[in-house]
């Protein structure tokens, strides 16, 4: 629901201060909000965190924590504090004072978030104490600890499985940067008796190929690209209403099952469209950016950029759309000079600070750097997110390595830029 949505973004722009979610949090951020259960794993670093405390205060009530240990609890509840969200932490390190003083906080509604160890938490009486507080989030971090697969084995984690039936209110996640496929299986099993969604939010999504293409007469390479492609699910983002439109126009006389989507056109307009892409196949959205938040369409092939996103970070979670089965899929994006300069006029000329100027101008050089990289882009674009790889092997430029030096290029980027 769009209320929701919209109140999830006010969240972590107003408590935490970010505009935009990392690839990955938003998905199980959903997911909770949808009231499902979700396991999550995520590569360190990512803000898995936020995966659970965004929906603890969209959701109201109480959410509480588990942690295995004490220095990241007090760590997580320092934090909290300073973004202004009252969380506490009840463990064996502070004084019995301390602690009934952090209780008191939890009972009275004060705190929305509480972190404690899971031998804590399992005991009857906190159950049952908590059973009488709306509990609407239980967020199993470091959910790796509960497996015997791995090495961080901790006995008091097996205890955590009674959860789902103590507090069947509530709603579950376990969050854990620990991948393989044993101690996925096993914190499934212990913890939701098979019964939650998992995603795997690796940065990486090697099954998408990506490539950047010269932009030059962008309505006909689209057009080529999607009626090369029949029958398949695809998403076309334009900057603009009215090339969303024409583009749409262009190839639904290409004969090509196309629908325009956009902020411009009545909401029963945009969700008819967004119904049918999701239910009918080998529909083409085109659209702007406003498509694609919440929408989980597995098996989208493609994602095309006819003009440049915003940042690296839109981009990726553009293209995230595309390929969600793991079955192969496309990113194109056509980049041009002349998006770049659309784009600096828009930080120019938008009404803020010179400060989140210099942030959105570095966030395009970012993306620029990326289109014209030589090296692997899926490289380029991880190595944004902090996570190191090889070359892919599923990119323009690992399957066909450009010619190094491009004289013409290079020209047009010092006179251009
Ligand atoms: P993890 O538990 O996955 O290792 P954390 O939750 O500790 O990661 O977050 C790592 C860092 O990323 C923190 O400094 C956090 O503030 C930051 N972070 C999380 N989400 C975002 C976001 N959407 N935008 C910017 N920074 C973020
Ligand atoms: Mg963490
Ligand atoms: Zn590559």
């Amino acid at each position: 629901p769009p209320a929701l949505e919209a109140e999830k973004r006010r969240v972590l722009k107003t408590a935490f201060g970010f505009d935009e979610f990392r690839p990955g949090q938003e998905r199980v951020i959903d997911a909770l909000l949808a009231g499902r259960d979700v396991l999550a794993v995520m590569p360190t670093g990512a803000g898995k965190s936020l995966c659970y405390q965004v929906p603890a205060l969209v959701k109201g009530g109480l959410a509480v924590v588990v942690s295995p240990l004490i220095a990241l609890m007090d760590d997580q509840v320092a934090g909290l504090r300073l973004d202004g969200v009252c969380a506490e932490a009840i463990h064996s390190a502070k004084s019995r004072d301390e602690n009934v003083a952090s209780w008191r906080r939890v009972a009275s509604g004060e705190a929305k978030i509480v972190y404690m160890a899971p031998e804590r938490l399992m005991t009857d009486r906190m159950l049952g104490a908590l059973g009488r507080l709306p509990v609407s989030l239980v967020a199993i971090d470091e959910a790796h600890c509960i497996s015997q697969w791995g090495h961080s084995f901790r006995a008091e984690y097996l205890t955590l499985g009674r959860l789902r039936e103590a507090l069947p209110e509530a709603r579950l996640v376990a969050l854990t940067a620990t991948a393989d496929d044993g101690t996925r299986a096993d914190i499934l099993d212990k913890l939701f008796a098979g019964r939650a969604e998992s995603f795997v939010a690796g940065f990486d999504r090697p099954n998408i190929a990506i490539s950047v293409a010269e932009k030059r007469d962008v309505g006909t390479a689209i057009e080529r690209y999607v009626t090369s492609r029949p029958g398949l699910s695809g998403v076309v983002y334009r900057l603009s209403r009215k090339k969303v439109e024409e583009t749409a126009a262009r190839l639904r006389d290409a004969g090509v099952n196309a629908l325009a989507y956009h902020a411009g056109m009545e909401a029963s307009e945009r969700s008819a469209a967004q119904e049918a892409f999701l239910a009918e196949p080998g529909v083409v959205m085109v659209a702007t950016v406003a498509f694609g938040m919440g929408i989980d369409k597995s098996d989208v092939r493609y994602v095309v950029h006819g003009d440049i996103p915003g940042s690296l970070e839109a981009y990726y979670q553009e293209i995230g759309r595309a390929g969600r089965d793991g079955a192969p899929a496309e990113a194109l994006m056509f980049y041009g000079l002349e998006d770049v300069r659309t784009r600096r006029r828009f930080i120019d000329e938008q009404d803020s600070d010179d400060e989140r100027k210099r942030v959105e101008a570095r966030r395009l050089d970012a993306l620029v750097g990326f289109c014209e990289t030589t090296s692997c882009r899926r490289q380029t674009l991880l190595a944004y997110f902090g996570e190191t790889t090889g070359p892919c092997g599923n990119c323009d430029t690992c399957l066909d390595p450009p010619d190094v030096i491009d004289g013409a290029r290079e020209a047009r980027l010092l006179l251009g830029l």
